[in-house]
């Protein structure tokens, strides 16, 4: 049987890599750029952490975590673990776990890496995908929410995404919520007919997410329910403006009253961004405010905001902006052995090269010259050093500037002063 990676994973080859370095090292640039600190956490969580965070009842926790049982487990489920489908709880509960607040009021954090979901892979929808974010711990100033955004669209145009929107809402805190929730609810039942079996049961259990269906009969449904901005209390419309205020016209910006996210977590700022140059997944990120997360995690009452954006989707609208390909890595020297006989001494020659700081690497498979040169086109090489039994004789090699194209470009250099000749250029 031929063995595949699993559906909905991809394998992320050599030439492919060019692309996520350069999308990394703007991810890493800017947040430093915001004063963002870098922050790692496993891949494996507690299953009871996203169920306590990210809420029973939504779609990653009722359908889409992959839980493994653990063989210490006991009869108690809340012992499993869960590989991580959203990356925020880990981060809160890291900071938590490490009292970090207790040094510090105020943390600005980032991560980058893998996240996983159990959805029906398609087109930008994926298994395992890849996820950087930000967290901003400790304050409840509507300019962290602002600043947020602008980090995310610094890191959009900076990596080359020619198209996005950004959309933008409210939705409340656990003050002006619920009576919001009793109103759609209301609503909703009154057009339940039109409603998907998954959105009946979500009335009950958590009516705002009928604005997250992608059926169609609760789009056009959803467009008739009650819209937050008549409920937000005083706050959350003062923090509201704030946030809005400070993005002024520095980013266009679309209030959307009917946005909420797939995450129970959310309080007050919630937004998107999406692009045009992504299909049906048109999602590039999304996030918002978190008041209630850290104490719900076991914290200090800290106001909190974040997005999480998907990597995968970010390099797929990158390419359909037709920016400039990331280009692939040089290789510095390529050592090539005329008859094979020299790659004793070749090998010492690399040595000395890679002492002086170059890249360098040969054949190892005992190929033909013309095979080693094409070797040497292929990755990428500045030069190629070409070492014949006439040349070893009298400790010399030939180096061959494989960036020229006339016939000056190759030179007899002895193999005591290559390293340092090659270094200085
Ligand atoms: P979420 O945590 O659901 O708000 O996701 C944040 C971002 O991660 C989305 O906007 C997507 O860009 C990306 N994302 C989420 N789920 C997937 C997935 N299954 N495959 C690929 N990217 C995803």
């Amino acid at each position: 049987m031929r063995l595949t990676a699993p559906r909905g994973t991809n394998d992320i080859l050599p030439d492919a890599i060019p692309a996520w370095r350069a999308l990394e090292a703007a991810v890493h640039a800017i947040c430093h750029r915001y004063g963002y600190q870098e922050i790692r956490t496993p891949v494996l969580e507690h299953t009871r952490l996203f169920q306590r965070s990210v809420g029973e009842a939504t779609d990653i926790v009722e359908k889409q975590m992959f839980t493994i049982a653990t063989r210490e487990e006991t009869e108690d489920e809340s012992d499993s673990l869960t590989l991580r489908p959203e990356i925020t709880a880990p981060v809160v509960r890291a900071m938590v776990e490490h009292d970090m607040l207790k040094q510090r009021g105020f943390w600005k954090l980032y991560y980058v890496g893998p996240a996983f979901r159990k959805e029906r892979p398609q087109k930008g929808r994926l298994r395992q995908f890849h996820q950087f974010g930000v967290e901003a711990v400790g304050s409840h100033d509507p300019l962290v929410d602002a600043e947020s955004i602008l980090l995310l669209a610094d890191i959009l145009r900076a990596a080359g995404v020619s198209k996005f929107e950004v959309r933008l809402n409210s939705i409340g805190c656990e003050a002006c919520r619920p009576a919001y929730r009793a109103a759609v609810r209301t609503a909703a039942q009154e057009r339940v007919e039109r409603l998907c079996s998954d959105c009946r049961r979500r009335i009950d259990r958590n009516v705002l997410r009928v604005f997250d269906c992608k059926v169609e009969g609760c789009k056009t449904a959803a467009r008739e329910l009650p819209a937050i901005a008549e409920y937000l209390c005083d706050g959350c419309r003062a923090h509201d403006a704030g946030v809005r205020g400070a993005l002024n016209d520095s980013l266009p910006i679309r209030v959307d009253t009917t946005l909420v996210r797939g995450l129970d977590y959310y309080t007050r700022t919630v937004y998107e961004f999406t692009s045009p140059l992504l299909g049906a997944q048109d999602a590039l990120g999304g996030g918002g405010r978190y008041n209630d997360l850290v104490r719900h995690l076991g914290g200090p009452d800290a106001g909190a905001v974040g997005f999480a954006a998907g990597i995968e989707r970010m390099l797929i609208a990158i390419q359909a902006s037709g920016s400039r390909v990331a280009p692939a890595p040089e290789l510095d020297v390529y050592a090539v052995s005329v008859d094979g006989g020299q790659r004793g001494l070749l090998f010492e020659v690399l040595r000395r090269l890679r002492d002086r700081g170059l890249s360098a690497t040969m054949d190892f498979e005992g190929r033909s010259l013309k095979a080693q040169m094409r070797s040497a086109d292929k990755l990428n090489a500045r030069f190629a050093l070409i070492l014949g039994p006439e040349e070893a004789a009298r400790r010399v090699v030939k180096v061959k500037n494989l960036r020229l194209q006339a016939d000056e470009k190759e030179v007899e250099v002895s193999i005591d002063d290559v390293a340092s000749m090659l270094a200085g250029r």
